[in-house]
Order: C-alpha cells, then structure tokens, then sequence
C-alpha cells in the first residue's frame, strides 16, 4: 500500500508534504484519536504541533506568515488528517476557512489583526451560517445586525456551529439590510466575531453521532456590540458573495477528508482481512472478502481523482464549481459505502469500540450533511448542466 495512495501526477512537493503530514498523523495522531473521540476531548495540545507543521496558514499569505497552498495541497492535507482523526481536519478547516475569508476580503488591518496569530494556533476560527430556521437556505437567515454609531448590535442565534467556543473570530454571516425581506443576497454580510463580546453567549455542546472531539453548538447574540471595523472587508453586502467564494475551497475539503476516513476504512479492513480466518484460511482468500475489497478501493481511488481534479482545474481557472461539487457528492456517499464495507468485514468486531472502524462510519455520516448537502450540490449541479448543454 505504500505508493497506492500516492496519484501519478502530482508534484515532488505535493508528495513531500503529504508524506508530513502523513508521518504527523502515523506518529501523533492515529495511536491516540478513538480514545480521545470517546471522551468527546478538545485536542488543544496538538495545536502548537499543527501550527509548527503550518497548518494554520494555508489559505493565508506569506505576507502574513501563511503559505497558501493551492488546492491539490489543500485536499492532500484533509485526506491525511481525516484518515487519523475527523475531528482534527474539522479543527484545521474551520481555522483556515476563517483565514481564507480575512485573507481574501479583509481589510489589511482586519488582516494585520488577526492573520499571523491564526498562523501560530494562537487564534482558533470557525464559519456560523445555519439558524434554527434555515440551512440550506441561506438567504432567509435572520440574525440581524443594526448600525449604532461606530457600533453594529446583532440579534438572533446561529446553531450547529462547529469550534463556535474556540473561534476568534467566529465569522458570522448577519443581514445588514433588514428592510429587504427574505434577505436579498446583497443585504446579508459577515462579521468578524470576537470571544467575550458583551451579548454574545453560547448554548450547550450538542451531543453528536460523530466529529466528536470538536464542540457544536448554539451562539445566541442579544444586543451583542461588534464594532464597525470587524465587519468583513468594510462594505456591507458582500456577505453572501464572499462566503461562496469559500465554496469551492469546503467541497474539496469535504472530497478531501471523505476520502481519508474511505481510505482509513480500507486499510483496517485490508489489514483485517488478512489476519481473521474462517473454514480454514484468511478471510481475504474467501472471495465474497475479495470483491469487497476491490470495490472499496476502486471508490477511494475514483474519489480522490476526483477531488484532484476539481482541485487542479481550481487551481488554474480559479473556480471549478461543477467538478468541486461532483467531487464532493461522490467522495462523501462512498465513505460512508466504505466504512460500512469495512464493518461487514471485522464482522462483530466492527460493530464495537476496540477497533476504529465504527467511529469511521459514524464520522462518515455527516459529509453527505455538510458544506451544502448533496441534495442540494445535485440541484445546483443539474441547473448548470442544463444550462450549459446546447
Ligand atoms: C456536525 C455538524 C457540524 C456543522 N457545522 C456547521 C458550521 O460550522 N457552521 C454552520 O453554519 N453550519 C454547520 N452545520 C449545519 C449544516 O451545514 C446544516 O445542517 C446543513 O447545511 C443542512 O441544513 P439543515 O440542517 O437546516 O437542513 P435543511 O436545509 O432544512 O434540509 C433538510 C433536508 O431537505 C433537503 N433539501 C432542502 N432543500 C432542498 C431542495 N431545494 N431540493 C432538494 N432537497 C432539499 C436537504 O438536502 C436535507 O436533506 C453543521 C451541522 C452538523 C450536523
């Protein structure tokens, strides 16, 4: 298995760089990710190593300490994390989504602020958009936020939001222009929220199937004063365009780190496979196991060609929507295949805690959920198609 995940193609330094954070994961996080996943624990002591190997900056710029990668990087890293620990990669997405956002439309005092500190690991982030009303949906969001002198006063809650407690800033996503109802994309705009604003409390931790490790809660705002230079990039309005220009980047996280727990699902059961006998031989030598095993690998496969084509055609007309959401849709739906494959293979073994094939297929469940659900993507995807077919 040792070049089968390596895709024929890529660079010498996207190779290098998988190959660290690859080791990183081996050596720091893999040994320890079930047991802290089972205690719902908060990995804050691997920050200071995440930060040293730069994960903190790769949606950020050099002039602020980052590295930017492009998103064949990108994806690469997330396949990795994802394969150690979902919680890890959700705790490296939500930070850098929060770079890549001040990195692109902030001001450069909003960047000078906040960047090189997300860099080290010493400012968290996160991205607050669904309401208890809407999710899909994202221009009926309601979260108000009123201009009072240098001041905005922000009303409404936001809930499942992923790292809310830790992110600072927290970037929320706020209607500017109540007088537009349901909120036109050009009166909605996001804002940069910092911890201990006055009005801003959180609710309690949902208690999760997966991704746990990582708190999701409610951020409720009551009169909560932000104040005017916090708003992303200063002209209000922009919200929804800025925030879908993070699309791209999140389906190719979601493709990236879907393929990672798929991946991570294989290799047990390959491993498993092996060693289990039945009637007299492994169990990968009865050939029910074989095909299997050879559909598991072909989707793994299949998937991260696909994230690395969405990938590299980003990274060279600077959107691939269509691709990026193909990606998304197909890597999502086979890990959670995948992990369930796996399972069927550790037989009863797979269904309980000793091995980590049952926190894969828990983890697995909410790709299809997140980053736009795959229902959506295939409406979206479906309507450009169509338009584009002559
Ligand atoms: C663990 C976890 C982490 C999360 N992290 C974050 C976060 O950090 N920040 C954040 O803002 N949100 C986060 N979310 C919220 C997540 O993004 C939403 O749950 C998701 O976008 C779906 O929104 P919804 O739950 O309101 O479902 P709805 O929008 O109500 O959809 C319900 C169902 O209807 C389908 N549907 C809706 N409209 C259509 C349509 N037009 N055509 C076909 N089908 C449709 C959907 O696909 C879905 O199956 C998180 C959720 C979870 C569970």
């Amino acid at each position: 298995m040792a070049s089968r995940h390596i895709t024929a193609g890529l660079t010498e330094d996207h190779v290098a760089l998988r190959n660290m954070v690859k080791d990183f994961v081996d050596q720091r996080v893999v040994p320890t990710a079930s047991e802290r996943e089972e205690k719902n624990e908060y990995p804050a002591d691997l920050i200071p190593e995440l930060a040293e190997l730069g994960m903190f900056g790769i949606t950020i710029s050099d002039e602020f300490g980052g590295s930017d990668m492009d998103y064949v990087s990108y994806g690469l890293i997330f396949e990795e994390l994802a394969r150690g620990w979902m919680a890890l990669a959700s705790l490296v997405y939500t930070t850098s989504s929060g770079g890549y956002l001040i990195n692109n439309f902030g001001t450069q005092e909003q960047k000078q602020r906040f960047l090189p500190d997300i860099v080290a690991g010493k400012r968290m982030s996160g991205i607050a958009i669904t309401e208890p009303s809407t999710g899909s949906d994202v221009k009926k969001i309601k979260l108000t936020a009123r201009r009072e002198g240098e001041n905005y006063i922000l009303n409404g809650s936001k809930i499942f939001i992923t790292h809310a407690r830790h992110a600072d800033p927290l970037v929320v996503l706020v209607k500017t222009d109540p007088t537009i109802e349901p909120a036109h994309r050009g009166g909605l705009s996001l804002m940069l929220v910092e911890q201990n604003t006055p009005g801003v409390r959180y609710g309690s931790d949902y208690d999760k199937l997966g991704h746990r490790g990582l708190e999701l809660c409610e951020v409720i705002f009551e009169d909560a004063v932000v104040p005017r230079s916090n708003l992303l990039g200063s002209e209000e309005g922009k919200g929804f365009y800025q925030m879908m220009g993070a699309l791209d980047r999140g389906r190719i996280y979601m493709a990236g780190a879907s393929t990672g727990i798929a991946r991570a699902s294989l290799e047990h059961a390959l491993s498993y496979a092996k060693q289990r006998e039945t009637f007299g031989k492994a169990i990968g030598e009865h050939q029910a196991i074989q095909i299997k095993l050879a559909d598991m690998a072909t989707k793994v496969e299949a998937a991260r060609l696909l994230y690395i084509n969405a990938a590299l055609k980003t990274d060279v007309d600077g959107r691939a929507s269509a691709e990026s959401g193909m990606a998304k849709i197909f890597a999502t739906e086979i890990s959670v295949e995948v992990a369930y494959d796996a399972m069927r293979i550790l037989g009863g073994y797979g269904y309980i805690k000793e091995f980590p094939v049952e926190r894969y297929l828990r983890d697995a469940q909410l790709m299809p959920i997140g980053e736009g659900t795959n229902e959506i993507l295939r409406v979206v995807l479906a309507k450009q198609l169509l338009s584009e077919s002559p």
